[in-house]
């Protein structure tokens, strides 16, 4: 590719047209007059979600109580056949795979069950740079086994305040260490880690290792049996598109169905006998039995219908796709945005394989200014304290062209001072 060459919007139009997912964007509820790169933290609705929601309104209107067992996919089973549809994406076995609860209750429910520090073994490892709902979950399950979290809960530090060193968390794993618990992708700086790897030292050292993946389920393909991953959830609202405050996924491998759900609740029960109504719990043989609460069925509908449409499309041509945007991303940002009076930086990692969905520019001093400035351009990124701009073109609805509009809208921004005019006050949800 010519330096000159990508900088001129006909290559990015020539992308597009060689662009095989294309179909799938006028599937999706793009908001009017708007570039969205926004799809890691809440992805878009599509027609094909708006369709499996509205039927199963209308099984409620039409069944009431009898689409429990009645509906066209019965909501006594929904939480788990969905489960299964979501499997391909991330390589799991038959009945491994639940769609229940949010993300951090998920982190509870399966951190209750593998966190059992015993003898010197009692330290949860895990990563300075997480999404902090995470960590708050891994203290607060410190303290319910009555232990400090300020000793138990050992955080890997980042090298470089924004990407993590994988040996350096292996070197981490000592004999103390009860459970291993990291991101994927992490949510700032998108980089990915090496899920294969990391698990495979864990076991070597008799170290179990959970993941959340929220930041990767639906845009990167994993393959948590084949990497004997021993737990992981991930949330359905980002690259998944389920829509606001949707339920996420709970993954248990198989070899641990027989382990005791500790956040016990009625759907967890044995699910041919839950309406004997015992006393005692009982749990299902599978991820199912670590649900709490009766699936909210209206909140997981649009899951059906995305994760149809996301299978349709495989995840490994969305995975290909994604990089192909990233990679046009970079290259426009190494050419107009890198040098002074710009000053931008990648915060992610230029690997292809260190890096999820999203690009994650650093700004030393004007982050949150140039990211209200691209709202002004009607271009939806998001911002992170306190100076990471995250972009994520999305394969299935986002365009090349976009992302040549993205970059150019960020030198523009900087040529003409446009960040001046806005707050230097951030708002509540940024
Ligand atoms: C998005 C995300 C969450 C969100 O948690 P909820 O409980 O679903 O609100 C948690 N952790 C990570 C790593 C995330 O990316």
């Amino acid at each position: 590719m010519q330096a000159h060459q990508h900088t001129d919007i006909s290559f990015a139009k020539h992308l597009d047209q060689t662009d095989t997912l294309v179909r799938y964007r006028k599937r999706f509820y793009i908001p009017e007059g708007t570039i969205y790169m926004d799809g890691n933290s809440l992805g878009l609705l599509s027609a094909d979600a708006e369709a499996s929601l509205q039927r199963v309104l209308t099984e409620w209107r039409i069944l009431g109580i009898r689409g429990w067992l009645e509906a066209q996919r019965p909501w006594f089973w929904f939480a788990e056949e969905v489960g299964n549809m979501a499997a391909p994406l991330v390589g799991a076995e038959p009945n491994e795979l639940v769609l229940t609860g949010g993300t951090t209750v998920n982190i509870h429910a399966l951190v209750s069950t593998f966190y059992q520090p015993s003898g010197k073994r009692t330290k949860i490892l895990a990563d300075a740079l997480n999404f902090p709902s995470d960590l708050y979950a891994l203290q607060s399950q410190i303290r319910l086994k009555e232990l400090d979290p300020q000793k138990e809960l050992v955080l890997v530090p980042g090298i470089d305040g924004h990407t993590l060193d994988e040996d350096r968390i292996v070197s981490m794993m000592t004999d103390e260490v009860a459970l291993v618990f990291l991101p994927s992708v992490l949510y700032a700086s998108g980089q990915l880690l090496d899920l294969k790897y990391l698990a495979g030292e864990a076991h070597k050292r008799g170290i179990s290792i959970g993941f959340d993946c929220s930041h990767s389920a639906g845009a990167v393909p994993h393959h948590f049996s084949e990497w004997d991953i021993d737990f992981a959830t991930f949330c359905g609202y980002k690259y998944l598109n389920g829509g606001p405050g949707c339920p996420a996924f709970i993954y248990i491998n198989k070899k641990h169905f027989h382990r005791e759900p500790l956040m016990a609740g009625w759907f967890g029960f044995k699910k041919e006998k839950q309406f004997d109504m015992s006393p005692y719990f009982e749990h299902e043989q599978s991820a199912g039995g670590w649900q709490i609460s009766s699936p909210g069925i209206l909140g997981s509908a649009t899951m059906e219908g995305s994760l149809r449409m996301i299978e349709k499309a495989g995840i490994e041509p969305i995975r290909r796709k994604s990089l192909a945007l990233t990679n046009y991303l970079i290259a426009l940002a190494k050419e107009l945005l890198v040098d002074p009076p710009y000053n931008f930086s990648l915060a992610t990692p230029e690997e292809e394989k260190r890096r999820g969905g999203h690009v994650a520019f650093y700004h030393p001093t004007e982050a949150w200014r140039i990211s209200e400035a691209l709202k002004a351009h009607n271009i939806i990124t998001d911002f992170r304290t306190p100076d990471i701009i995250r972009i994520a073109p999305v394969a299935l609805y986002n365009t090349f062209e976009e992302v040549w509009r993205v970059a150019h809208a960020m030198k523009d921004i900087i040529d003409n001072e446009e960040y001046k005019k806005f707050n230097t006050v951030r708002k509540p949800v940024s």
